[in-house]
């Protein structure tokens, strides 16, 4: 059965990008363009893995973050946001990763591998 992975950003460009490349990987993809509507489909579907962007209107990853891990504690989430962008020491939040958003998707593509397992 194919994995699935829900992938939240306000950015079309990214959501289309992130989906086809992880598509591509073998898993099944669906997006969100903000942290409530990431907060909708985590109530009435499953994930393996949700890709957090941190700067979102409506609800922002940190907010949508929290809300998920008070649902279920173990969610695997992993924050995505551009460089420089939050410069607080991202550890302190309960993520499971932390990566730079990049055109280059190989760095999600690995943090995410190391969640699931092969
Ligand atoms: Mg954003």
């Amino acid at each position: 059965m194919k994995r699935k992975v829900l992938v939240v950003d306000d950015e079309e460009n990214i959501r289309l990008l992130f989906k086809e490349e992880l598509e591509e990987e073998g898993y099944e993809v669906d997006t969100a363009s903000n942290g409530l509507e990431a907060l909708e489909k985590v109530k009435t579907a499953s994930f393996d893995v949700i890709v957090l962007d941190i700067k979102m209107p409506v609800m922002d990853g940190i907010q949508a973050l929290n809300a998920i891990k008070n649902m279920n504690k173990d969610q695997p989430v992993i924050l995505c946001s551009a460089y420089g962008e939050f410069k607080q020491d991202l550890s302190s939040w309960v993520s499971d990763g932390y990566v730079v958003k990049s055109a280059d998707t190989r760095e999600l593509k690995e943090t995410i591998k190391e969640i699931l397992g092969p």
